[in-house]
This record gives structure tokens, C-alpha cells and sequence, in this order.
């Protein structure tokens, strides 16, 4: 058959704790948590489950869970979400994500994306028929560089999608980010996709501006976010799409002949957990730990870095060590060090090669300090 995405293969997230499944290496490649969720929220589910809530949820999401995220975005963001008619339940982000490009994107529209860029949109947009349009993000820090934006924008460019806290770099947009957006899209029949999967994984002074902060960029975006990442629940795929009224319309559009609705008993052991429970208000704290404990000791193998501002991943430069090639030097690492990681160069359509790699430090102290030792004592240089 021919094939309708001819460059796609297997997801390096795949391939990359496959490889460290086969070596037997410590995973810090494939984001997600390598501790448990709180046993509280698996009861939960139980019980709805011996309640009886087996069967279809309504296709936009549990009421209560709708009310839920609702409330949570009133303490976070300050600001009031209908949740009828502007909340809409997905499985995980990933769908919400897909939908959204889905319900916007027409043969010959031009997406602008920032690059490096998780990898699930540009699949997407092309099988819409859509046209990506890369944009790199600037280095070291990988803030965006408005005026190639403005360069880039034209009658052709009808969304933008943006990832704040970013998945590879952590870079957390600023209120000058927003501004800038704003600017740009002002009076354009341009629509926004906001992926804020890492919204409650924001480190020091450093605070999450979500585009529906914003009150020109939220009439036309689709905020994008998962309880994968706030819960440590990435297995259950549950995540939502905020957007208003007449977007969630032709949203839901999609989501009705996509998946039609997620889970019933995680939808309502997650609202319950919700109501009683502001978890996701010490996740940052909690991971800054883990982030401050990766870092220190990232000080004594070599690696360049600056630590990340936001998410679970940490960046790190080897440039100056050698001369492999990121994925190179990662299954290297996997197969010698015995410490998994992803090369920064899938995220990139040119397979540019920034010489990075990335490290998930969602993991136990003990994992991540064994981790360490193994990349200390493995020598880097030669
Ligand atoms: N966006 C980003 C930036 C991610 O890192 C991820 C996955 N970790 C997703 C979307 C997908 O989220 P989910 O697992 O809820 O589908
Ligand atoms: N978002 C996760 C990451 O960046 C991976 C999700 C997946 O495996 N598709 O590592």
C-alpha cells in the first residue's frame, strides 16, 4: 500500500526504551513516571468500577469531571471556564492534539510549529493535508524568535501550535511570548493549538502562562493537557481540550468519530481526586527536587546544561566530548553506561543534530542517583 505518511517509523520514544528494555539500562528516555500513582486514585477507579460505571461515558466528558477541571483552572489561572460548553475530555492529550489539528487544518494550510517539536503534530497536520512550516527555536535557550514568525506568517498560515512547558527543552513561555502571539495573530483567521501537557511542572521563580491567561489568544485556541503528567497516570490516557464555545463544537466533532469518549470509571475517580485532593498544586516542588537532585550530579560527567525551567526533562550538551552523532552517542550510552536517553535530533524535520541529548529525571532518587553514578563513571571523553 502507498504509504499516506512515507517518513514516519517507530516513535524514538519506542525504540529508545525498547533498546533500553533489550540492554537491561536504567530508562530515562520515554517520559513517564517510574514511580507509582497515589493508591488512592487506583481505589478509586475500583470502586466506580464495582459501582457499575462500565459503560460508555457522554462524549464529552463526565460532568463532574468537566466541573472538576473547571474548578482546578479557577485556582491555577483565575479565570472561569464554562464546563459544558468549552471542556471536552479526551483520551490523553495525544487525541486532543489530533482533534484540534484535525477540526482546523485544510488541504494546503500552512501550520507554523517550533522546532525542536514533539512529535505526534506534524503526522497529524499532514494527514490533514496541511503544510508544516518549521520554525527552529533559539539557542541556548530555545526561546522563540518573533520576528522569523512574523517572516513566516501569510494568507496560507491558519494555526500555530505552541508547547508550553516545552517537551525537549523545558523553556517556559513569558508574558512577552504572549504579547508577541497576540500581536502577530491579531485580525487573522489564524487558530492557536497551546500544548500544556507539563502546566503544573513549572520550576524557581518561573511561573505557567497558559494561553487562556490571555484573553486574545484564548477566543482562538485550543488548550491542550494531560492528567498523564500531573497524576503520574501517563497509562490511562486521560487529558482534556479547553476551547470556546464555537471551537469545542467542531472539536468535538472529531473527538465523536475519533475516540467518542474516554474511560468512565478513570474520568470519575480523577474528578473525585480533584475535588478532594490539590495535588497538582506541589508537583512543581516535588519535581524541582528531583530536577536540582539530576542536576548536581550531572555536574560530574561533563555534560554542558542549563538546568530546565520547566517538564520532566532535562537537556544536556556533549559537543565538546565527541564527535558521535546524538542518537549515536545515545544507544552508546544505553549499551555501555547502561542509562537510556533521547538524541534531540528526532525532534528536528531535518534531523538537525544540536548535539543534546535528553534525560527524563521522572524517577525514584535512587534510580536517578544510580543513573548518575553509571554516567559518572563511564568516560565520556575519547
Ligand atoms: N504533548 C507533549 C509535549 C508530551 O510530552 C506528551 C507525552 N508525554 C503528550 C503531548 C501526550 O500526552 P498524553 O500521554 O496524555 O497523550
Ligand atoms: N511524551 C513522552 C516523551 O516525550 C512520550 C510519549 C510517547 O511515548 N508517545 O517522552
Amino acid at each position: 500500500m502507498k504509504s499516506k505518511l512515507p517518513n514516519i517509523g517507530q516513535t524514538i520514544f519506542t525504540v529508545m526504551s525498547q533498546l533500553a528494555q533489550n540492554e537491561n539500562a536504567i530508562n530515562l528516555s520515554q517520559g513517564f513516571p517510574g514511580f507509582d500513582c497515589d493508591p488512592e486514585l487506583q481505589e478509586l477507579v475500583t470502586y466506580y468500577m464495582r459501582k457499575g460505571y462500565n459503560q460508555y461515558a457522554p462524549m464529552s466528558g463526565m460532568p463532574l469531571l468537566r466541573e472538576a477541571i473547571a474548578e482546578k483552572t479557577r485556582k491555577t489561572l483565575t479565570i472561569e471556564i464554562d464546563a459544558e460548553a468549552e471542556i471536552t475530555v479526551t483520551s490523553g492529550a495525544t487525541e486532543a492534539l489530533f482533534a484540534a489539528i484535525t477540526a482546523v487544518v485544510r488541504s494546503g494550510d500552512e501550520v507554523i510549529l517550533f522546532e525542536p517539536a514533539y512529535d505526534s503534530y506534524q503526522p497529524a497536520i499532514e494527514l490533514s493535508g496541511g503544510i508544516p512550516v518549521f520554525i527552529p527555536l533559539t539557542m541556548p535557550d530555545f526561546s522563540v524568535d518573533w520576528d522569523l514568525v512574523k517572516s513566516k506568517v501569510n494568507d496560507k498560515t491558519r494555526l500555530i501550535i505552541v508547547n508550553t512547558p516545552h517537551n525537549p527543552s523545558g523553556y517556559v513561555w513569558t508574558s512577552n511570548d504572549l504579547d508577541q502571539l497576540a500581536g502577530i495573530v491579531a485580525h487573522k483567521p489564524i487558530y492557536l493549538i497551546s500544548d500544556e501537557v507539563y502546566e503544573h511542572i513549572v520550576f524557581d521563580e518561573k511561573q505557567h502562562l497558559s494561553l487562556l491567561t490571555h484573553p486574545q489568544l484564548r477566543e482562538k485556541s485550543f488548550v491542550c493537557s494531560s492528567f498523564g503528567k500531573t497524576f503520574h497516570i501517563t497509562g490511562w490516557k486521560v487529558g482534556y481540550c479547553i476551547a470556546p464555545q464555537s471551537l469545542s463544537a467542531e472539536f468535538r466533532k472529531v473527538h465523536q468519530y475519533l475516540t467518542f469518549s474516554t474511560s468512565t470509571p478513570m474520568q470519575l475517580a480523577i474528578a473525585e481526586y480533584l475535588e478532594t485532593k490539590d495535588r497538582y498544586l506541589e508537583l512543581s516542588a516535588f519535581y524541582q527536587n528531583k530536577r536540582d537532585l539530576f542536576c548536581e550530579g550531572l555536574k560530574q560527567t561533563g555534560f554542558k546544561f542549563t538546568a530546565a525551567q520547566g517538564s520532566f526533562f532535562q537537556m544536556v550538551e556533549f559537543g565538546h566530548l565527541t564527535d558521535l552523532s546524538d542518537y549515536e552517542l545515545a544507544v552508546k550510552l544505553t549499551r555501555e553506561a547502561k542509562v537510556a536517553s533521547i538524541p534531540i535530533s528526532v525532534f528536528y524535520q531535518n534531523q538537525t543534530d544540536p548535539k543534546m541529548l535528553r534525560f527524563c529525571f521522572a524517577k525514584s532518587d535512587q534510580e536517578l542517583e544510580r543513573a548518575l553514578n553509571q554516567l559518572i563513571s563511564y568516560k565520556l571523553k575519547g
